[in-house]
């Protein structure tokens, strides 16, 4: 690139003003920095949004040679090159997706390729690894940018002996997000959605989260008809206009992106004001790095999510029906436990979520459960009623049924069902009016979260568990948390 500058041995400091227009290094950025341009190996953890960046681009800027580094996702390449160019930096990308003649380090436009690895910086995928044997390649760095994994082994001495390893130091940031947390019943979720997202300042840009193509489309014409400027992202949809619709989120302000969860690699827009869940996340990590796009630039951001019944009995059949052996499936299971108890803690959101990936915190004071303690009733004897209506069925009829049947029985409900299966002559019949339908749902969903109750087949019919017993008996206490409906905004229900 005719007029790249050349920073070698300059001081990293104005290295970092004059390229990323930074006043100053943030955190352990300056340490980092000045670890590796002497030449010592670092292994830095960080979030996603923590500045990592920076601490392997000056090094490869200020030492002689080139920079390599090795990216898990070719968007990210581009988006990095891109803005190493555009500040006037040598740099270039070198992925399996070029043909074999050209796969050497290349810049737009290819031409450039070899010039480009004399100095500056190179960004490369493990397959085109290979090339790394050239002797010009003066730094080896691996750029993480999957989210933080469950609490992480010390990483110095942790691979296999290699003097590089075993000299590396390291450094961990903290994950905290700054993000205010929000988990609502779910009742209606468009509906929910719609009145969060009007509860949001008047322009706000955002991210909705669905799990299926299908819903993300149905959201998004829902939420246009509303009046809101939302459009839809998902890998079905035509090239061009997921392009276009990409970046209208990225260039004009207050756009909704509703979106499967392949939105948001590689994207860096800092100024995403909320992020929202209308369906049940896989696991704490997906969570985790989903709602980790709100709030980059630092300014407030809200991180909301609908939940209810449905989630878990649709989860629970997609683990059921998934291709893998049992290990595999139990090892879905535990994430999605672990997701579950998340929603149901009666304690603070954003504590809970960093004790899972292992880091201690005070409660923040600013999610939904800080600010409104959730009331705990004792749901032992609904729970009894439940789980004997269960039992009964099952010993004296050989029948299982879904949520919804075995609510109607237990609040008296007179259906077309329930008189021709003789429902209305079960003992437990009506011996659970003194609860609405939505309370019976949210106990169930709370029983199924803590594995008092298993949700199966494709019907999410409902059976008991080995954890039923000590309930049935009366020895298993069951607290449960009362939904708040409409607590943040959510409307669309109102608590009985
Ligand atoms: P990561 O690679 O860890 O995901 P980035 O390197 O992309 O994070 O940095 C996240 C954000 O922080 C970017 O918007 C970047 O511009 C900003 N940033 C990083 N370092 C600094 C700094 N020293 N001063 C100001 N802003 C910074
Ligand atoms: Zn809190």
């Amino acid at each position: 690139l005719p007029d790249a500058r050349d920073f070698t041995g300059r001081d990293p400091r104005e290295v970092l003003h004059e390229v990323y227009g930074y006043d100053a290094f943030r955190g352990d950025q300056s340490d980092i920095v000045q670890r590796v341009i002497d030449g010592g190996d670092a292994v830095v953890l960080m979030p996603t949004g923590g500045g990592k960046s920076v601490t392997y681009q000056v090094p490869a800027l200020v030492r002689p040679g080139t920079g390599l580094v090795v990216s898990p996702l070719i968007a990210l390449m581009h988006d990095q090159v891109d803005a190493l160019v555009a500040n006037g930096v040598r740099a270039a990308y070198l992925n399996s997706t070029q043909a074999p003649p050209s796969a050497r380090p290349s810049s737009r436009p290819t031409s450039r390729a070899t010039s480009t690895c004399s100095t500056g910086a190179t960004t490369s995928a493990p397959t085109t690894w290979p090339w790394v044997t050239s002797p010009i390649v003066s730094r080896v760095s691996r750029a993480w940018r999957s989210p933080p994994r469950r609490r992480p082994r010390p990483p110095a001495r942790s691979s296999s002996g290699s003097a590089c390893a075993t000299r590396a130091r390291s450094w961990r940031a903290s994950i905290a997000r700054t993000s205010e947390y929000r988990i609502d019943a779910k009742v209606d979720p468009r509906r929910q959605l719609v009145s969060f997202i009007r509860s949001q300042p008047e322009g706000s840009a955002g991210i909705v989260y669905a799990l299926s193509r299908k819903s993300v489309e149905q959201t998004a014409s829902y939420l246009a008809a509303q009046g809101l400027d939302a459009l839809p992202y998902h890998a079905g949809l035509d090239p061009a206009i997921r392009a276009a619709n990409q970046s209208r989120f990225l260039r004009d302000d207050g756009v909704v992106m509703v979106a499967t969860i392949a939105f948001g690699m590689g994207i860096d827009k800092p100024d995403v004001r909320f992020v929202a869940h209308i369906d049940l996340p896989k696991s704490v990590e997906g969570y985790y790095q989903e709602t980790g796009r709100a709030g980059r630039d630092g300014d407030p951001s809200v991180v909301w999510m609908a939940y209810g019944l449905g989630d878990v009995v649709q989860q629970r059949r997609m683990i059921d029906q998934s291709p893998g052996d049992r290990s595999y499936k139990m090892r879905l299971g535990q994430h999605l436990d672990a997701m579950l108890a998340l929603c149901e803690t009666v304690g603070c959101r954003r504590q809970n979520l960093l004790a899972y990936f292992g880091e201690q915190s005070e409660p923040c004071g600013n999610c939904d459960t800080c600010l409104t303690p959730p009331d705990t009733w004792d749901g032992l004897v609904a729970a009894q009623k439940l789980l004997s209506t269960i039992v009964r069925l099952q010993r004296e009829r050989g029948q299982a049924f879904g949520a919804g049947h075995l609510i109607d029985i237990l609040r008296g409900a007179k259906t077309d069902r329930i008189a021709q299966q003789g429902h209305d002559r079960l003992s437990t019949y009506g011996l659970g009016a003194d609860l609405s339908d939505q309370d019976w749902r949210s106990v169930i969903r709370q029983l199924l979260a803590r594995g008092i109750l298993v949700a199966q087949g494709d019907y999410g019919t409902l059976a008991l568990s080995e954890a039923s017993g000590g309930v049935l008996r009366g020895e298993t206490p069951v607290p449960l948390r009362r939904d708040a409906l409409g607590r943040t905004g959510g409307g669309g229900g109102s608590r009985q």
